[in-house]
């Protein structure tokens, strides 16, 4: 079969792993768990932390999507096989989170690394507010060389809004994290020309540079007999993780370390992106959001950020509109003519309190620290600036 469209067409040098420097890393329930035994496959986790230790030693920042929770609680409840009532699930998952958290905590500090448990729900993707704040956790705990070790918090999530399966969920956390590449382990060894069980001919596509119509026609709907997602939830991930600027790649788990294989040139299936988390974020920015007001720059914050630095509050006059922090505001300079646009870190109240003041001045303003900037130079897009 001739390669489909948006596959690419010769293979330019591909991505190596040394060069990311955010990595997240989701792994799927059939490759942690082991149904019969209704435990984890501690072997294959020990061998996959220490290619976490690896990518994190060379100074990546790593974060996990791990699910696992169900497939181990339903063991311990004694819950049948097959498909779990909602209400079964979420109990499933409330008793066997606590062993999950607990094996990627005590697997990777053998390795002298640190694991933070998140558990999100999907209002704390999708909803700003909640999303600035999962972002700001997320970003401390790496900041602090933590392993963040993700999973969507199933006891609460109901069937309406929830995700369901974490091929998605990992994507948005790589949007979130700004994360330059997602790889997802699978039970597959990445996107084939057709199912390979079916039909011997099939061949693993190596490079996709843009998920169309044919690229989504190939992934059909059937999840492997384990997994949530299946191959069309990788796919929804891939449109998720490229638009925010990361590369994905799906590649087989099932392997003894798998991750440093794919170093090695291990078969995958790579989803490119053509742009980054940064120009991904501004190309948002510029075109996608409501100003909710203005911030009145002086002459010299006019220049330092024209110059590609970060608003400080030092460098404003005067601030105008009601806005809430993540909200997209204007910068205008002293002629009143606007120079850019971008998310604010402060709502509007506590803007004017700052404006014009030293950044170290924050927390006896305010009451409680706070962020230096006004607006972040990855936040922020200065018209007529090329974003990506
Ligand atoms: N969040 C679910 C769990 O931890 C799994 C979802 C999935 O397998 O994609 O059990």
């Amino acid at each position: 079969m001739s390669q489909p469209a948006g596959a690419a067409k010769r293979h330019s040098p591909l991505p190596r792993l040394d060069q990311f420097r955010r990595i997240v890393i989701k792994v799927g329930s059939s490759l942690l768990v082991d149904r019969a035994a209704g435990a984890v496959r501690r072997e294959w986790l020990e061998a996959l932390a220490q290619d976490i230790a690896g990518l994190h030693r060379a100074g990546a920042d790593v974060l996990v999507v791990s699910s696992g929770s169900i497939a181990l609680g339903r063991t311990v409840l004694g819950l049948p096989d097959g498909d779990l009532k909602l209400d079964d699930s979420q109990a499933a998952a409330a008793v066997g989170q606590i062993a999950l958290a607990r094996i990627w905590a005590e697997t990777l500090a053998h390795l002298s690394l640190t694991a933070g448990q998140i558990l999100v729900t999907f209002g704390d993707t999708e909803q700003r507010q909640r999303y600035l704040n999962a972002r700001a956790t997320i970003a401390r705990l790496l900041d602090l060389r933590a392993v963040p070790v993700i999973n969507e918090n199933d006891t609460v999530a109901t069937q309406e809004i929830r995700y369901g399966d974490n091929d998605r969920l990992a994507a948005r956390v790589a949007t979130m994290s700004s994360a330059d590449l997602l790889i997802l382990l699978s039970d597959v060894a990445g996107l084939y020309t057709a199912p390979p069980g079916e039909d011997p001919g099939a061949t693993l596509i190596p490079v996709v540079a843009r998920v169309t119509a044919e690229i989504e026609a190939m992934a059909g709907g059937a999840a492997s007999c384990l997994s949530k997602g299946g191959m069309r939830t990788k796919i929804e991930a891939a449109k998720i993780a490229t638009t925010g600027g990361a590369h994905m790649l799906i590649a087989d788990g099932r392997v003894a370390h798998p991750v440093a294989r794919l170093g090695e040139g291990a078969p995958c299936t790579w989803f490119l992106t053509g742009s980054t988390p940064v120009t991904a974020r501004k190309k948002w920015i510029a075109g996608s959001l409501e100003p909710r007001g203005a911030l009145h720059l002086d002459a010299g914050a006019e220049r330092a950020i024209r110059a590609g630095a970060s608003l400080l509050p030092a460098g404003v006059k005067r601030v105008e509109g009601e806005f809430v922090r993540g909200d997209c505001v204007l910068m205008r300079n002293p002629a009143g003519a606007e120079i850019g646009r971008g998310l604010v870190a402060y709502d509007a109240g506590e803007a004017a309190l700052i404006a014009g003041r030293n950044s170290q001045d924050i927390e006896s303003l305010l009451g409680e620290p706070g962020r230096a900037t006004l607006i972040h130079r990855d936040d922020m897009v200065i018209a007529g600036e090329r974003v990506g």
